[in-house]
């Protein structure tokens, strides 16, 4: 007998809102591992506010999490949406 930790067919309760999410606000997925990231870069009673406005789950699950936010809790969180990214690269190179 051996126990499993995989949820099967799991895809859908992989994904995570913030708090917002109900209100219809424009928002983006964004990679679960990139959002513990976006985390830990914050200063602890920010990253507690921010965690608090988004579902929880748990970070070793963080690489197959998908986690909606929408732009202010985006931008609390300095991630940016790679696939609305535009040409503004930092290129400033002679
Ligand atoms: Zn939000």
């Amino acid at each position: 007998m051996t126990q499993q930790d995989e949820v099967p067919q799991g895809a859908a309760a992989r994904e995570r809102f913030c708090i917002h999410y109900r209100t219809q606000p424009p928002g983006a997925y964004y990679g679960g591992t990139e959002y513990v990231a976006a985390l830990q870069r914050l200063k602890a009673d920010a990253a507690m506010r921010a965690a608090g406005n988004v579902e929880a789950f748990f970070w070793k699950d963080a690489p197959r999490v998908k986690v909606w936010l929408c732009h202010p809790c985006a931008a609390t969180l300095a991630l940016r949406n790679e696939s609305t990214s535009g040409s503004r690269r930092n290129y400033e190179k002679t």
